[in-house]
């Protein structure tokens, strides 16, 4: 997968480059293109914004420096601006994203973009009802959600298939040694070997961690007559 990205602060994307998916880009897995748009302005000083029009506070992106860098890209693949008004990404959208052969995003920055700038996308995406300073963060969180869903990124091809989200489920809870942490053990179905009893426990206990941390997320999960049984299980064991 190719990613473009149009940014003005190019070197904030050190973190992509670390870890296991600096490793897939080492390794050729993924590609990453970051464009700065201030290279495409005609003006000796280089601006890429400008006050409003009709007044208020604040700069405001152009629109021509950000067509002229998308332009020089020899292929976009799907178009994402990263804004607070955008519908909100999630871990479908990763997944959906992680199909494509390439996606650029364009990241804002000052109080955002000329409104005809969203004209260019395909996709106007939000990380959450917060405000922060750019896109860089909101960008950087989106590719490193889609990337490590690539073949070969992560270590364990299974990982991700198990995780919080996947399954409309958050993940079970998981230890690691000791097996005994002042007094605090670790499940005995655990270190019983047996795989069925810990698959049906694993799986209780996701429905008991969403059910307590998240409830909203089993409004749009459909519960299998087990899982209703194991439910109710676990309403009974809370109160
Ligand atoms: N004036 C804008 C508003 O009120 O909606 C906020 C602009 S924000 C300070 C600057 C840039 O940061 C935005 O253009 C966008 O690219 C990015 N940004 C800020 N918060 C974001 C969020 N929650 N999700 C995605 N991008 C965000």
């Amino acid at each position: 997968m190719k990613i473009n990205v149009l940014t003005l602060f190019p070197e904030m994307f050190t973190p992509l480059q670390t870890s296991m998916l600096g490793r897939g880009l080492e390794d050729n897995k993924w590609q990453l293109n970051l464009v700065n748009f201030r290279d495409f302005t005609s003006d000796v000083h280089h601006h890429v914004d400008d006050t409003p029009y009709g007044g208020g506070a604040g700069m405001v992106l152009q629109i021509l420096p950000i067509k002229k860098a998308l332009d020089s890209l020899p292929s976009k693949g799907r178009v994402i601006i990263t804004a607070p008004q955008g519908h909100k990404f999630n871990q479908n959208l990763a997944q959906k994203w992680s199909t494509e052969e390439e996606l650029t995003f364009i990241c804002g920055h000052y109080e955002g973009f000329d409104q005809r700038v969203y004209d260019l996308a395909d996709e106007v995406v939000s990380i959450g009802d917060y405000v922060l300073t750019g896109g860089e963060l909101p960008t950087m969180s989106m590719i490193d959600a889609t990337v490590r869903l690539l073949p070969g990124i992560l270590g364990n091809a299974a990982s991700p298939v198990e995780e919080s989200f996947s399954h409309g489920l958050l993940e079970y809870p998981q230890y690691t040694r000791p097996e005994d942490f002042n007094g605090e053990k670790v499940p005995p179905v655990l270190i019983s070997g047996n795989h069925q009893k810990i698959a049906d426990w694993r799986h209780k206990e996701a429905l008991r961690a969403t059910y307590l941390q998240r409830p909203d997320m089993l409004e749009n999960y459909e519960l299998n007559a087990e899982e209703q049984k194991m439910l109710a299980e676990i309403k009974e064991e809370e109160n």
